[in-house]
């Protein structure tokens, strides 16, 4: 598909760089196609039509032409601008952070439908949320259950033991929770409260509008933000090194 001369498809703007003297790099995240870097050219003039269709984290249906280089954007319509994400400081570097994630956790441009679905769905989330903080949590816990990192909530990872309604441990390098008797002392293992144990579990199955009814105490948003992100970080590693991996067995395959 990409070596049509013209390509209708709806995208996002990922990350976008100034190029040249009124042009702008673009990367794109689109459903069908992954990500992809285009050139939207003149966009930085004042009397560009394009320009407010190009922005930052705007969901747009676009029209791309194959360039020398790369594809040109020739056209482009607004489906959802995002104004409330890209007006708001806090709201802005969420969406930022949101892009870098699925950048991290996709590094081979193979994007898929779900991920875009996913991202446009967050900057729809971060347009209305009333507490972006959880919204960011939500989004992580998604992105991680599709790219294949979905925790183990209801069983210990150790040895399968029953997990009651009380204080557990949580194993970043086995993915889930840990029983108190299996995950003390284990290397690596953090402590889990119940109350950010139920809003884990809760995140995998409710819709964002209701983990929105959600009053989350200040404790309890720091200790699954750190979670979190120590989880991120082992399934990152990990995601990077099958890429190394792969790409060492392209190589060796083509060499
Ligand atoms: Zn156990």
């Amino acid at each position: 598909m990409l070596r049509a001369r013209t390509i209708k498809t709806e995208a996002i703007v990922l990350r976008q760089q100034e190029f040249g003297e009124a042009d702008r790099l673009l990367t794109l995240v689109t459903p069908m196609l992954g990500k992809l870097r285009v050139l939207a050219k003149g966009v930085r003039r004042a009397t560009s039509r394009k320009a407010g269709h190009v922005e930052l984290f705007v969901r747009s249906e676009m029209l791309l032409s194959k360039g020398r280089d790369m594809h040109l954007v020739t056209q482009a319509d607004t489906i959802a601008a995002h104004r409330p994400v890209r007006e708001n400081l806090e709201r802005s570097s969420y969406a930022t952070y949101f892009a870098e994630l699925l950048d991290r956790f996709t590094p081979e441009e193979e994007a898929g439908p779900a991920l875009y679905q996913l991202f446009s769905s967050a900057l729809g989330w971060l347009s209305e949320s009333a507490q972006p903080e959880l919204t960011a949590r939500f989004f992580e816990t998604q992105l991680l259950g599709l790219a294949g990192y979905q925790p183990e909530l209801r069983r210990c990872v150790v040895r399968g033991c029953a997990i009651t309604a009380r204080a557990q441990y949580f194993d970043p390098l086995a993915g889930g929770v840990a029983c108190p008797p299996c995950g003390s002392g284990r290397a690596g293992a953090l402590a889990i409260s119940l109350g950010a144990l139920k809003v884990l579990r809760l995140m995998e199955s409710c819709p964002h509008s209701r983990l929105m009814e959600l009053r989350v105490s200040p404790g309890v948003a720091r200790e699954l933000e750190l979670l979190l992100l120590r989880y991120i970080t082992v399934a990152l590693e990990r995601s990077l090194k099958s890429v190394d991996f792969l790409n060492h067995v392209r190589r060796t395959a083509s060499a």
